[in-house]
């Protein structure tokens, strides 16, 4: 299947009475706040979101958005190539006492009669997604010589260097 860009707006309570599934992508560049986290805004966004009502009868938007960016090495302040991988379930309200009314596995999206941004709601799960620190591996890295001879790799590098094999698992896994 061919990749299309994600709609901008949507419908999203008949989507979600309607049950509609939304593939597409997003350029890093059109997401100016979840740049601000990143070393660059290179790369590319993929979205799916699957619009449904559960059988509490909420109005649901489960969905996942990967992306493949730029991530800033706090070491060496340069870029290294990174995942930012966001799984969210989420429920449209009308108001801010629905949403606090909301089982705590949900996220509320407040969303009145307007279209729903699609490109805001995937920002916002990819920021809160976002790693807080990234490091390059202390053999990649251009500012390691300087902690090399003296220090062992800390223990906060694992999940860093997991991160190269679960992009190449994602990129193999067929649609
Ligand atoms: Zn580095």
């Amino acid at each position: 299947m061919q990749r299309q860009p994600l709609p901008k707006q949507v419908d999203a309570r008949r989507f979600a009475t309607s049950g509609v599934d939304v593939t597409g992508f997003l350029s890093v560049k059109s997401l100016p706040r979840f740049v601000e986290g990143l070393a660059s805004d290179d790369g590319d966004v993929d979205v799916e979101l699957h619009f449904y009502r559960d059988e509490q009868g909420f109005y649901r938007i489960d969905g996942r958005a990967c992306a493949q960016v730029s991530l800033l090495c706090q070491r060496c302040l340069q870029g290294m190539p990174g995942q930012v991988d966001a799984d969210f379930e989420l429920a449209l309200v009308w108001n801010d006492d629905q949403a606090k009314a909301l089982p705590r596995s949900l996220d509320p999206v407040v969303v009145g009669e307007e279209m729903l941004e699609l490109a805001e709601v995937v920002q916002d799960e990819l920021i809160v997604s976002t790693p807080y620190v990234s490091y390059h591996a202390l053999s990649d890295c251009p500012a390691a010589d300087a902690v090399k001879g003296d220090q062992e790799v800390d223990s906060d590098e694992t999940p860093q260097r997991e991160s190269p094999f679960s992009v190449l698992g994602k990129l193999k896994s067929p649609d």
